[in-house]
């Protein structure tokens, strides 16, 4: 049986979120979106922390657990993201800033990892607290106090924050995390990065590459997530991670990565937003303001890279690109993502197929075409790779045309982006 999976979310306690990410809304919004296993996100928060172990009921001592009273089957995974900083500008070294995603596999664990790691910055300061810890100690520290946890670095192609990114100040894992990176098993892509980009680095080769939405609200619950397959009905924390290790997992759903927002190079203040080749033009510089570019993630992949474009690694596993559901009404029906009319049509859909991703993923098209014609059409092209984007860059998301443009008119977006095994 397939199981959905999204890892990686916050809470209403992580800066810059949502005050409606909130457990019963969590549970509800991953049933509607099909997910099965979802993130509690933020568990080193004292407050969400006390919310989980009040709310909570672990599931047949599987280290997943389900909401009190919630008949969803909505299965929570204990996961949290820290952010670390570390290295005090020695010998030419500037402080680094990681962040790092945490798995664990009982609130009892929980409570351990968070008497260990509130010595080292305050947690209730925000749901993705700050940490004056190095990588490789935090994993060291977690490893001995369980050697179930997981950690593993986020996003990591961002140009702050992402261990690989262009600011990072590392080019390899190694590197980032010294000895210790021998327990790593993984690292999360990020929405501005995508398998046929991360399959050039033969050093990455190693690590399954995870998706994850990191939803700061309810609407991204799932614009990422993994698919794992298990035979066995029971799943738990241990098949889950298990698979994780064992490069088991099915498939990643992945954002196009063009959409996200440290795909190109450029300045969001000055308006620039350029291709690698463009930017190396410039000598990184930028056009307007003649300060340094922010280098986004195609350029830095690039940089890294040891193989060609459309190369791919012996231990890649297959992966589709989606656009979330109400993204797309939004675009078809031009009215924006959170009026009513996008909702009601969202809503049709639902009813009709029981979940977003059987929308996006299985369902007939002729059938979505019954519901609203144009959306079939969009969801066909999407499955498709027919999707032209402007690409994102400095911060500013990339933007969607799926309707209007022919294959050949893009570079990247629209070639046939799904991979076939
Ligand atoms: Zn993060
Ligand atoms: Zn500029």
């Amino acid at each position: 049986m397939d199981y959905i999976a999204d890892l990686h979310i916050h809470s209403k306690y992580a800066g810059a979120c949502s005050d409606q990410l909130i457990l019963e809304n969590l549970d509800r919004v991953a049933k509607i979106k099909g997910i099965q296993i979802i993130g509690t996100g933020d568990f080193t928060h004292p407050l969400w922390s006390k919310d989980l172990k009040g709310r909570l009921e672990e599931t047949e001592g599987s280290g997943l657990y389900r909401l009190k009273g919630s008949n969803t089957g909505t299965r929570f995974m204990l996961t949290s993201e820290v952010s670390l900083f570390f290295g005090n500008g020695d010998a030419g070294s500037r402080v680094k800033k990681i962040h790092n995603l945490i798995f664990a596999p009982s609130l009892e664990v929980v409570d351990q990892i968070n008497d260990r790691l509130g010595k080292y910055g305050n947690l209730a300061s925000d749901g993705r607290p700050i940490l004056q810890l190095s990588n490789s100690d935090l994993v060291e520290m977690l490893y001995k106090a369980d050697p179930r946890i997981m950690v593993m670095p986020s996003h990591v192609w961002t140009p702050w924050f992402g261990v690989l990114g262009a600011m990072s100040g590392f080019n390899s894992l190694e590197e980032a995390y010294g000895d210790q990176v021998k327990h790593i098993y993984a690292l999360e892509m990020g929405l501005s990065s995508d398998p046929l980009m991360n399959w050039r680095i033969s050093k990455l080769d190693k690590f399954t590459l995870l998706a994850g939405s990191d939803a700061h609200s309810l609407p991204k619950i799932g614009r990422e997530a993994i698919v794992f397959g298990f035979d066995d009905e029971k799943v738990s924390y241990g098949s889950i991670t298990d698979a994780i290790k064992e490069k088991r997992i099915k498939m990643t759903l992945k954002f196009y990565p063009e959409e996200g927002k440290y795909h190109f190079d450029g300045h969001r203040a000055c308006n620039v937003s350029l291709s690698p080749e463009d930017a190396k033009k410039y000598g990184n510089i930028c056009p307007r303001c003649r300060k340094q570019l922010t280098i986004g993630v195609l350029h830095r992949v690039e940089s890294l890279a040891d193989r060609k474009e459309g190369e791919r690694s012996a231990t890649a596993k297959p992966f589709v690109h989606i656009i979330q559901l109400q993204d797309i009404i939004a675009y078809v029906t031009k009215k924006g993502v959170g009026t009513s009319s996008v909702s009601r049509l969202y809503d049709a859909f639902i009813k009709e197929f029981g979940t977003e991703f059987n929308v996006l993923l299985n369902a007939d098209i002729t059938k979505i075409s019954e519901i609203e014609p144009e959306v079939g059409r969009a969801i066909e092209n999407v499955r498709n790779g027919r999707v032209r984007i402007t690409p994102g860059y400095d911060g500013v998301f990339g933007v969607i045309d799926i309707l209007d443009q022919m294959p050949e008119q893009s570079k990247r977006g629209n070639q046939k982006r799904i991979s076939e095994f």
